[in-house]
């Protein structure tokens, strides 16, 4: 949809929300439950809610995501969704035989109170889960919250199902890596392997949702955390929870289970993050950053320096999810960027103060985040104080059509555009390509609206 109707008149809206800046709660969990190897997620609500799910994390990752449904009608709706569920169990490790099976709830199921720990318990019980296999949940109402939200519970699922305390301590760190994409998580663990760190990353969705085409098709692909490792997080050395709004719950629910502490920061987007990211993994593994590494960074300091002229006083509007938003607008604002409207339809006050000192330097400098906050009042800030760049999900291809603003994909979900699951934006490597993506449309953008006596050859 077009949006040229948008008036750039702001009124006060308290009852209506245009075009919102999130998705539903079990997307988020949907995502998290495909990070565990050999798991099969479940929707425990009508089939339409798992199509909707199952179909954005298609279109976004462009693999086929499977997942079961507890079919709810009419009966269900009115007597409780017990006798669907405990039938869905039974079906589902007859059938397609997964290790695991994540259930989350949907808002129909929450609304009649069904209780997943009641309903495992039973399914259990009547030995409808095979022994070694396993049902862990999370509660999903997509009426509170967010995909954000979402994601976070199923992580504290896993911490809830599985994390156990042996005795024995061991050296390893757990990550987790929050809602980024694969190759996030694959660049995450590369350099904390480059640092010679032994660690557990739960979930983990490289090797699922990026897996190659072999011309054989794996129901269950063969990466994601496994059973014994997210069984041994409970008996690591710390955990290290990245973006407080994704890990930091299941990182406090594993310290209060197992004992096993745990430092929370933020995504490693962006040089100043990834440098705290970095430090924090050589404290407390007491190793030294390799000089490979710190090449890396050295690599992303030079690009920022030779193309800084492109980049000073330009102003971005920016929409997403909250780690993300906190991380990118500390880097915008370290490149002499002014990220000056930032939105956000998770709610949380973590992230209005964080964002209350990011962009304390940048005059005029607007945010707006929970279920109010969408893309119609972005579009208004918009109209009314045009900016150069936009960068966030699909979504905002409409704003970049109707204004003729340059714009980078980042964030989820992203429909019409590939790479984001196979090329990283964490570590210093990451910040690479983000400033990559950003001059690209820039500079594409200078090129074509230059006069000709200033249409540059060199740039
Ligand atoms: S908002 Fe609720 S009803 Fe709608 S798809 Fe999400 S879980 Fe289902």
């Amino acid at each position: 949809m077009l949006l040229r109707h948008t008036k750039k008149e702001v009124y006060e809206r308290s009852a209506l929300t245009v075009n919102p800046a999130k998705t539903c709660q079990p997307i988020g969990a949907m995502y998290a439950a495909l990070g565990i190897h050999g798991c099969l997620p479940h929707s425990h609500g009508s089939q339409g809610c798992c199509s909707y799910h199952r179909s954005t994390l298609t279109r976004h990752y462009k693999e086929p995501v499977m997942a079961g449904t507890s079919s709810f009608t009419e009966g269900a709706s009115v007597f409780g969704g017990q006798a669907n569920l405990l039938q869905a169990i039974d079906n589902i490790f007859t059938i397609y035989n997964p290790d695991v099976i994540a259930v989350h709830t949907t808002c129909l199921s929450e609304t009649i109170g069904d209780d997943m720990n009641q309903i495992i318990g039973k399914a259990k019980d009547e030995g409808k889960v095979p022994a070694g296999k396993h049902v862990i949940y999370a509660n999903t109402p997509s009426y509170i919250g967010s995909h954000v939200t979402g994601f976070s519970n199923m992580v504290l699922g896993m911490v809830r199902g599985f994390s156990a305390k042996s005795g024995e301590k061991t050296n390893k760190l757990n990550i987790i890596p929050g809602w980024v994409e694969p190759a996030d998580m694959r660049e995450i663990k590369r350099l904390v392997k480059m640092m010679g760190i032994d660690s557990i990353m739960f979930p983990d969705t490289s090797g699922v949702l990026d897996a190659p085409q072999t011309g054989h098709y794996e129901f269950y692909p063969k990466g994601g955390c496994t059973i014994p490792e997210l069984i041994a997080s409970g008996d690591s050395k710390y955990t290290v929870a990245l973006g407080q709004f994704c890990s930091e719950d299941g990182a406090k629910f594993l310290e209060n289970k197992c004992g096993v502490k745990y430092k929370t920061l933020d995504l490693p987007i962006g040089i100043a993050a990834t440098d705290r990211f970095i430090s924090t993994l050589s404290e407390l593994a007491g190793v030294p950053v390799p000089a490979a590494i710190a090449e890396e960074r050295g690599q992303l300091v030079d690009m920022i320096t030779d193309m800084q002229q492109y980049l000073y006083n330009k102003k971005v509007a920016l929409w997403g999810d909250p780690d993300q938003l906190i991380s990118l607008c500390e880097f915008l604002v370290s490149l002499d960027m002014k990220p000056t409207c930032v939105v956000s339809g998770t709610p949380g006050r973590t992230f209005e103060h964080r964002m209350d000192s990011i962009l304390a330097s940048v005059p005029g400098a607007k945010y707006k985040n929970g279920a109010n906050a969408d893309m119609f009042l972005m579009h208004q800030w918009i109209k009314n104080d045009k900016v150069d760049l936009l960068l966030g999900n699909t979504y905002g291809k409409y704003i970049a059509r109707d204004e003729d603003i340059p714009f980078v994909r980042m964030g989820f979900p992203i429909l019409d555009r590939v790479g984001h699951s196979y090329f990283p934006t964490v570590g210093y490597k990451g910040a690479m390509r983000i400033l990559e993506m950003i001059l690209g449309v820039l500079m594409d953008y200078q090129d074509k609206t230059s006069s000709e006596e200033t249409f540059e050859l060199v740039m």
